[in-house]
């Protein structure tokens, strides 16, 4: 914490009232805990600010005492950094504990615009109240995590909505140097067109916004998708670690000629089974990682495969996506060895219901039970991309499995496929109370990004541990973002090292 920080504190409460700023021992402790193996990151204090005009004023008070700000909406970022700071003896501005309206919803054009507090879980049912007319599409992950902060993140969904930017549309923000900033059509003032024309006039600078510090963003417009009558969902189960590549040589031509509208996700054994069990180390006398015969045993004791394949079909009617379901099953049958399971079938499995959820936009904590796999509750996410090829999808599974089983790790995997590429997620689950394990894990994650980086795959979605490292395996691309972080915040306030950018 800067000498200055009694100062910077006492100014934003005289000019925010009390109650928006708080430096409790409890506040600071509670917004410095993170899943992440390397150690909790302490927040100098906490501020809420209830408006615009209130950021732009913390900005302002940041930028006079030197004091570097971390901004959140909601911080459940689980396994890439929660509420902690990139840097302890940040401030963290909660933008999102009083900004959590949600402005406006058009029913005929589809949008909403809401501020960085809304969570799936409050638009779920605000659209809800409404009569289910829209939908938007959600994560796997915590129901109370917001969409801004997801879509800031990069974060993505399953359904044909599930790309979180491409579906956003026109940014307010508040740039590191006080300045307002609406993007896209928004820059004209009284602009009537601002969330629903995403490219605007001149530069695209909405992207700029995600995955950096050049702007702490208070409003953001978001498309929805009008809710169809009926949504399938599918699943077809393979038995064999190795059916993998062929798994992936029938989903692409699915993607590629959009057959499958929504995503199609291929979700490993571990992925399924940790939402539901806990790891056997009675089964195992201690040992880890799990031995293949313990986890070949648990997929039969919850009838799973080694990989299981959904998706979605949207339409008038259940009758009208018969068809497309008997195609599909023709498709798949082909290989020989997957086997069918029906939409009414998996909403009465606790680990394939998570798949209907997502694929109908509907908010699910179902998926959270992975937290608990191991005792201690460590989570850590590495997220490579994987091009849609059988061969190299199958050299991805070895090189992972081999690099995760060598730090004591399984391979508790989902990937998210579309038509070229597919998000390889990663979970790495370990004791976080145990330091021997936590640096181990640290050293894991290094091996996995140093193999892939070799094998020509950059991370996407990196936790706060790892971003700086990340950052500096590319080339020219760091000295550019830091010559923006320079123009847009001059004093190098916002969210100091957030992506590796200085
Ligand atoms: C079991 C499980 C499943 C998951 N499944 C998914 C999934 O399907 N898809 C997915 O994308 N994620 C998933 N996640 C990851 C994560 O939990 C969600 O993405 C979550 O929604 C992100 O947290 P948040 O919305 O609270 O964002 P926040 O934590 O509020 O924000 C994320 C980051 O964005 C930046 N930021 C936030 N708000 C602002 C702002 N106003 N201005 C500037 N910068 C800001 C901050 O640096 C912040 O750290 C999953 C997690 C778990 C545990």
């Amino acid at each position: 914490m800067t000498q200055l920080a009694p100062a910077f504190f006492a100014d934003l409460r005289r000019a925010l009232g009390d109650p928006a700023v708080d430096t409790s021992e409890e506040t600071i402790a509670r917004y410095g805990r993170n899943l992440l193996p390397g150690g909790d990151r302490r927040p100098a204090g906490v501020v809420y600010p209830a408006s615009t005009a209130d950021v732009q004023t913390i900005v302002r008070l940041a930028n006079q005492y030197c004091m570097p700000l971390y901004s959140l909406s909601t911080g459940e970022n689980s396994g890439l950094g929660l509420k902690s700071p990139t840097r302890s003896g940040c401030t963290i501005v909660d933008v999102g504990a009083r900004m959590n309206r949600i402005l406006e919803i058009d029913e005929t054009l589809c949008f909403a615009e809401i501020e960085p507090g809304v969570t799936y879980q409050q638009m779920y049912d605000e659209l809800g109240r409404r009569g289910h007319q829209l939908m938007l599409d959600t994560t796997s992950g915590p129901p109370t995590g917001g969409i801004v902060g997801n879509t800031l993140d990069k974060g993505a969904g399953y359904t044909p909505y599930f790309d979180h930017f491409g579906m956003s549309c026109g940014l307010e923000v508040v740039l590191g140097d006080g300045r307002l900033l609406r993007t896209a059509d928004g820059a004209l003032p009284g602009a009537r067109t601002w969330h629903i024309a995403k490219y605007g006039y001149g530069p695209f600078l909405d992207g700029l916004f995600l995955q950096s510090n050049f702007g702490i963003v208070t409003r953001l417009g978001v498309w929805l998708m009008p809710r169809p009558p009926a949504i399938r969902t599918f699943f077809f189960l393979f038995p064999d670690d190795e059916d993998f590549a062929e798994i992936i040589d029938l989903v692409r031509p699915l993607k590629l000629n959009n057959v499958v509208p929504s995503l199609i996700k291929v979700t490993s054994d571990l992925y399924g089974l940790g939402t539901v069990a806990t790891y056997p180390f009675a089964r195992t006398g201690g040992r880890t990682p799990l031995p293949d015969e313990v986890r070949r045993e648990m997929r039969r004791e919850h009838d799973i495969g080694a990989w299981c394949v959904s998706g979605a079909f949207y339409g008038a009617s259940d009758e009208a996506l018969l068809p497309l379901l008997e195609r599909l099953k023709m498709h798949f049958g082909r290989s020989g060895k997957a086997r069918y399971v029906s939409h009414e079938e998996g909403h009465n499995s606790h680990i394939l219901k998570i798949h209907s959820d997502t694929f109908s936009g509907r908010p699910t904590d179902s998926e959270l039970g992975l937290l608990n796999w191991r005792p201690g509750g460590g989570a850590c996410w590495f997220l490579p991309p994987m091009p849609m090829v059988g061969a190299i999808a199958n050299q991805h599974q070895a090189l992972s499995r081999r690099i995760l089983r060598e730090y004591g790790l399984e391979y508790i995997t989902e990937y998210v496929c579309g038509p070229r590429m597919s998000r390889a997620l990663h979970l790495m689950l370990f004791n976080r109370q145990d330091p021997q394990e936590c640096q181990q894990v640290i050293a894991c994650y290094r091996a996995l990004m140093a193999a892939y980086a070799q094998a020509g795959y950059p991370v996407s979605r990196v936790p706060l541990d790892f971003q700086e490292e990340a950052m500096a395996r590319l080339e020219t691309f760091p000295a550019v973002c830091a010559d923006l972080k320079r123009a847009l915040d001059p004093n190098g306030i916002l969210s100091p090292g957030r992506y590796g950018i200085e």
